[in-house]
């Protein structure tokens, strides 16, 4: 038996929202609450009389505060899931703390002000500090840890895929496979084709951002920052096969070398096709990256959303995208004084995806992690109060989970290792 208020409902809350209501013996009611209400109201009109959950929508503006407080204290959720924006993450979990809710999203905090000149102060002195220049960090969300444990409550950061999974895929190997970790290789494989010369699978502003930024991994405890997508690497995927792949920056690095604190190195690297890569670096030549407002005619707009407006809805690329994901983590170590390498993956179909629940494998792949995260705080699984990632948690339930819901997982304990 529980509440849910889910916020947002893109791409990732659809998926997120129909795997809740598949298990409507835990999610008994739940409440869509969105910027564009219409489109709640779409989602709950698709899932009248396929569910046991009582599904009700509400319009809600999440940048701000007093709206949220008032919609949790009329709604009473038990949890709150942040499936919107990394841009809302603080002013949500401002009004979780309010309102005395427990608390999760898919994506660390980044403003979707870049030239705010506080913001921008505090992020210079991090990037001097730290070494790694992306927008986004968990610095903001773990300034509110001693806030959520005083309050009892639990805030569960970053339980998409990855971040998410790739961390339980880390708890696990640590908890079962390895007495210490050296190395982590973080592997995201997109093999899908959706027939569009350029299209992105997650909310374009948030992914172009995230894939045009430099790239930077982790060696003995330090950032090595690199220029953007120059370190290139073929891998031979299963299920996928051969794909070219370049090191990111990507958000759980700065959780896991926290908390695994004896690895020497973790990188992350994502697959990209030519034809993204250039359109991307074209789009970025010309300053349509760029989140600074300029002038055009009289009007104020900021080129990114202006691309955004342009691009293919992520939404709508499930009927059109073929092929399958294969997202997981090669580790290297030692066991009983003896080294060795292991493999922890799921692959995921994209037209199997859609077929379930009408979305491509990107949002699948975020939104039933989401959906299981959720299902630990509510069953009582993670019960850890204050501010967390997903590594700090058993992972052996929510692995459990995601092989019931979806996300089965896949092993090999000799695996091509990467350069
Ligand atoms: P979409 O753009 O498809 O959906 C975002 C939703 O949030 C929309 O419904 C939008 O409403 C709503 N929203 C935006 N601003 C507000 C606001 N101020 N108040 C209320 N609602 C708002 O994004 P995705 O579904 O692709 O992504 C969702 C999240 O998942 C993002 O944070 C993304 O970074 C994260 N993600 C995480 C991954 C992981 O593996 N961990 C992978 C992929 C994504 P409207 O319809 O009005 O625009």
């Amino acid at each position: 038996m529980s509440r849910v208020l889910v916020i947002g409902c893109g791409g990732v809350a659809n998926v997120a929202i129909r795997k809740c209501c598949q298990a409507d013996d835990v999610f008994t009611e739940l409440c869509i609450a969105s910027r564009t209400k219409s489109k709640c109201d779409a989602l709950a009109e698709a899932l009248k009389g396929k569910t046991k959950t009582v599904v009700t929508t509400a319009q809600v503006d999440a940048d701000k505060v007093d709206e949220l407080v008032e919609l949790i204290k009329s709604y009473k959720p038990d949890l709150v899931m942040n499936i919107a924006l990394p841009y809302q993450d603080l002013t949500i979990m401002d009004a979780c703390l309010i309102c005395g809710v427990n608390y999760m999203d898919t994506a660390n905090y980044e403003p979707e002000d870049t030239d705010d000149p506080e913001w921008r102060a505090i992020y210079e002195k991090r990037c001097k500090e730290q070494g790694f220049s992306a927008y986004f960090d968990y610095s903001w969300q773990w300034a509110y840890r001693e806030k959520f444990e005083k309050a009892g409550l639990t805030a569960l950061l970053g339980c998409g895929f990855d971040p998410g999974v790739t961390q339980a895929y880390c708890a696990y190997a640590k908890k079962h496979e390895f007495d210490t970790i050296d190395t982590i290789d973080i592997l995201d494989c997109n093999g899908g084709d959706h027939g569009y010369a350029f299209a992105t699978n997650f909310n374009p502003e948030v992914n172009l951002r995230e894939v045009s930024a430099p790239g930077s991994y982790i060696e003995n405890g330090k950032w090595v920052e690199i220029p953007a997508m120059s370190i290139k690497r073929e891998y031979d995927f299963d299920k996928v096969g051969q794909k070219d792949m370049y090191l990111l920056h990507h958000e759980e690095l700065e959780s896991l070398a926290l908390n695994i604190p004896e690895v020497k190195r973790i990188r992350f690297f994502m697959t990209f096709g030519q034809s993204y890569l250039t359109h991307m670096k074209c789009l970025e030549n010309v300053g349509m990256l760029s989140t600074t407002p300029i002038n055009f005619e009289g009007h104020e707009i900021v080129p990114i959303k202006f691309l955004k407006a342009l691009l293919p809805d992520p939404a709508s690329l499930g009927p059109r995208t073929h092929g399958k994901t294969n997202i997981g983590c090669i580790f290297t170590g030692k066991k009983d004084g003896k080294d060795k390498t292991y493999y922890i993956y799921n692959v995921c179909d994209h037209q199997e995806c859609y077929k379930e629940v009408e979305s491509q494998a990107i949002s699948y792949t975020t939104g039933v992690p989401a959906m299981c995260g959720a299902m630990m705080l509510l069953t009582g699984k993670w019960t850890e109060k204050g501010v967390h990632t997903v590594e700090e948690f058993d992972p052996d339930p929510f692995l459990d989970a995601l092989d019931k819901y979806g996300l089965p997982r896949s092993e090999n304990f000799d695996p091509v290792l990467v350069d």
